[in-house]
């Protein structure tokens, strides 16, 4: 029997929970937008909500609210107990809630490994704001002329064919620019994909994976998918490495990967450079250091490479205005691109990214220069945050400044109101109440400060 979610609409197979009462059923993913909307009430001064809840039948006041989903109206209470029913799910056995919970059958979900049914998606709140800066991404459009440059080397793309497999054209002049052999350079769709085959490839000797926290999730979130243990260590009160720790998880657990990002992805700063060094040298296993923001950090460590066998430096063009050609960049040795080319999957740089690409290594300059103006600007908008009360700052290396503020859930709502949408990291633990901000133009800053300083003032 198929069983449909009453608020998404999705079925039992798009989801690998789902609780029914009587004619209705809810997943979990609307069950935490449903919890997330209950929040947003309760620091609503608007909100006025009562109703009746379809699924306990019961009439609510304002006190016990009720959410108006698409078909289904739910209240406090009965949002809690399947809450509750979802999580007894994921600690009990997947047949286990099938046949007694939910009396769903469903062979295919009991075939995933129960770490992946365990998993969230990884997903970004998406809302249709007009200033955008939440994403990490560089809010400049080319000038027409390289726009022009694009169309023509576009154009002259074969679709009916395979792209080149080894994206020779662009791996040649990487190498040209950065000094290293074109073998020293493997491409990804993102960096996303290459990290994922760096866990591939290279955890298969104690099969564990070291990170700080926080940090960037795809590193967990691969390794958790791919049956990897995944242990972190948290960073100091600066955000920095807590080297003792990471020394002790070396030499106690010999993790086969360590991933490090630097500039580091949410808190923005560079680790110290130092500690970097000393955790390749004692490492058995391979260092990454995830240079995703570098340009705005100006500090890399590709001149490393022939020193270290056992390091991987990470780039890619998303952050610096090609977010949507999913380039990523990976240079290390030739035994670790060799191993890694083993497991690229073929073709895996299209042949449209592939000429875009092109295009732009050969126009390098019009980037360096929105890179400069990003970097301006993210001294002009942190010197202004800083004088705005209430806000924390944290310092920052990248295009990023993240800020800590009394709560964030209700200002990122009154941000997405004024039409900004930045990114909430809000949870218990080092993130408590911290949102990101991503450095905009100069207009889209303002406005942004103007929002802020409004919103706190008010
Ligand atoms: N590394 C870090 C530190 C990041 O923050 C991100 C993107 N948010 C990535 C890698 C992934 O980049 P890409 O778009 O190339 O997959």
């Amino acid at each position: 029997m198929e069983v449909f979610c009453s608020f998404c609409e999705l079925s039992f197979s798009e989801h690998t929970q789902i609780v029914k009462r009587g004619s209705y059923a809810v997943c979990a993913d609307c069950v935490s937008i449903v919890k997330e909307i209950f929040a947003e009430f309760e620091t609503s001064e608007t909100y006025e909500g009562g109703g009746v809840c379809t699924i306990c039948g019961k009439h609510h006041s304002d006190f016990n609210k009720v959410f108006k989903g698409k078909k289904v109206h739910i209240c406090n209470t009965c949002l809690i107990d399947i809450e509750d029913e979802l999580t007894e799910m994921k600690q009990s056995e997947p047949e286990d809630f099938i046949s007694n919970k939910s009396e769903i059958k469903d062979d295919i979900i009991s075939r995933v490994r129960p770490e992946i049914q365990q998993l969230k998606a990884y997903s970004v709140p998406h809302y249709n704001c007009s200033i955008k800066l939440d994403g990490n991404e560089s809010p400049f459009d080319l000038s027409s002329d390289i726009r022009q440059k694009f169309q023509d080397k576009v154009n002259s793309v074969l679709l009916n064919r395979y792209p080149d497999p080894g994206a020779d054209v662009l791996r040649n002049k990487l190498s040209r620019m950065t000094g290293l052999l074109p073998d020293q350079v493997v491409l990804g769709n993102g960096s996303d994909e290459l990290i994922e085959m760096i866990i591939r490839g290279f955890a298969g000797g104690s099969g564990k994976v070291l990170i700080p926290v926080p940090t960037f999730s795809m590193y967990k979130l691969s390794s958790v998918t791919l049956g990897h243990e995944v242990i972190e260590s948290e960073l100091d009160e600066k955000f920095d490495l807590d080297l003792g720790n990471f020394k002790k998880h070396i030499e106690e657990d010999d993790p086969d990967v360590i991933f490090l990002a630097s500039p580091n992805n949410p808190t923005g700063n560079c680790f110290s450079r130092e500690k970097i060094i000393q955790i390749i040298e004692s490492s058995n296993g391979v260092v990454v250091v995830d240079e995703a923001y570098c340009d705005f950090s100006g500090v890399a460590f590709l001149d490393q490479l022939s020193d270290y066998p056992n390091l991987i430096i990470l780039r890619t063009m998303s952050k610096i205005g090609f977010a949507s050609l999913r380039l990523g960049m990976l240079f290390a040795s030739k035994k670790i691109t060799e191993t890694i080319n083993k497991i690229r999957l073929p073709y895996n740089i299209n042949s449209l990214s592939q000429a875009v690409a092109e295009t732009v290594l050969d126009n390098y300059e019009t980037i360096r220069s929105n890179i400069s103006t990003i970097i301006a600007e993210r001294r002009r908008v942190f010197e202004r945050m800083k004088i705005i009360p209430g806000v924390e700052l944290f310092s920052t290396d990248a295009n990023f400044i993240l800020f800590k503020i009394n709560n964030a859930d209700r200002i990122y709502r009154d941000l997405i109101e004024k039409d900004i949408l930045i990114r909430n990291f809000n949870s218990p633990g080092r993130l408590e109440n911290c949102m990101r901000v991503t450095i905009g133009t100069q207009q889209e800053n303002d406005a942004f400060l103007k929002a802020l300083t409004g919103i706190l003032s008010s």
